[in-house]
């Protein structure tokens, strides 16, 4: 079966969109069933409909879209509407769309401050925030979900070039991608020994391990004393079945969003640290285990949650 395919990044580094050129070789296969209608990383695109309105945004009916980014101002708001209506399916690809990604750890701020932050500078001269020709921003950062709906998620920052390929081939063949609902725990090869450090270490010291060794050979990076995010963290990344951070011997970040779209990381990391033993008062950085997944309304002004407590 042929089908079309729009994609469209919104609030995002681009990061995905060249995941999704790095399939490689095994992207020419697809292309031969797979017709690009709008893909603005390659092909030009003419918003605008000629015989429409001059404001409304056209994009070309596909039964996929993939549309990568959060929502953090107007026009991006506009487009992703407009790939809903033209798109059967749509695909939230990358953590940014499922979960807001790295841009929403602004929304720790009220998007005024941080604006202000950003362009004003104690070095240079300071600037008013851009207001002419900019669509103006929303009040926070949001993840495709809470602006749309959305039929499928595929976290990653970025997605594996596999995995994306993997739902593509789905698709061609009339299947529906099964979700992922292993951890990155459940992918890693590391040693567990049931013993753990009683406090966390700072990312500046080095874990223990024999660089002549498969990564088998390594005690758990948690076991060892650092924040690894793997038990909260949607498996999926690395190739071999080898979570890629820890083949690098580094912990995971968190970079998939939660095992569960609705999960909150930051708190079932805590649960899982306080219930090893692990000093609550040693955990410094509780915010960071949010990096990726900030929208939904995890991360928020610290004045609004006061508000609201
Ligand atoms: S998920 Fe990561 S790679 Fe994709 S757009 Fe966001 S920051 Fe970039
Ligand atoms: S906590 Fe980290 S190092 Fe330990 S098993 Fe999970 S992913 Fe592997
Ligand atoms: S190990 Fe964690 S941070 Fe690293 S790529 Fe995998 S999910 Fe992302």
């Amino acid at each position: 079966m042929n089908i079309r395919l729009a994609a469209e990044s919104l609030h995002s580094c681009s990061g995905c969109e060249i995941s999704l050129l790095n399939i490689g070789e095994a992207l020419i296969p697809l292309l031969n069933r797979l017709q690009l209608v709008h893909l603005p990383l390659l092909m030009d695109h003419k918003y605008s409909d000629p015989a429409g309105s001059e404001t409304e945004i056209s994009i070309p009916k596909a039964e996929i879209g993939l549309v990568s980014g959060g929502v953090a101002n107007t026009h991006q708001l506009q487009v992703l509407e407009a790939m809903r209506k033209s798109c059967t399916t749509l695909v939230a690809l990358g953590t940014c769309g499922t979960h807001g990604g790295i841009p929403a750890m602004i929304n720790e701020w009220p998007m005024a401050d941080a604006l202000q932050t950003v362009f004003s500078t104690v070095t240079t001269e300071p600037v008013d925030v851009p207001n002419q020709d900019t669509p103006p921003m929303l009040d926070r950062v949001y993840s495709l979900d809470e602006k749309t709906d959305v039929d499928i998620f595929l976290p990653g920052c970025p997605p594996d070039p596999t995995i994306i390929a993997r739902v593509l081939e789905d698709f061609l063949d009339g299947l529906t991608p099964e979700p992922v609902t292993k951890s990155v725990c459940d992918t890693c090869p590391t040693r567990r020994t049931g013993k753990s450090e009683r406090k966390l270490l700072r990312f500046t010291a080095n874990a223990r391990f024999d660089s002549n060794e498969s990564t088998a050979s390594m005690q758990c990076l948690l076991e060892q004393g650092f924040l690894c995010m793997g038990p909260v963290t949607a498996g999926g990344c690395g190739h071999q079945g080898e979570p890629a951070c820890i083949r690098a011997r580094v912990p995971c970040r968190g970079c998939y969003g939660p095992v569960r779209h609705q999960d909150n990381q930051m708190l079932g990391m805590l649960n899982g640290l306080v219930s090893q033993g692990i000093d609550f008062k040693t955990i410094i950085d509780r915010k960071s285990m949010l990096r990726f997944s900030g929208a939904h309304g995890r991360l928020r002004p610290l004045k609004e949650k006061k508000r609201a407590s």
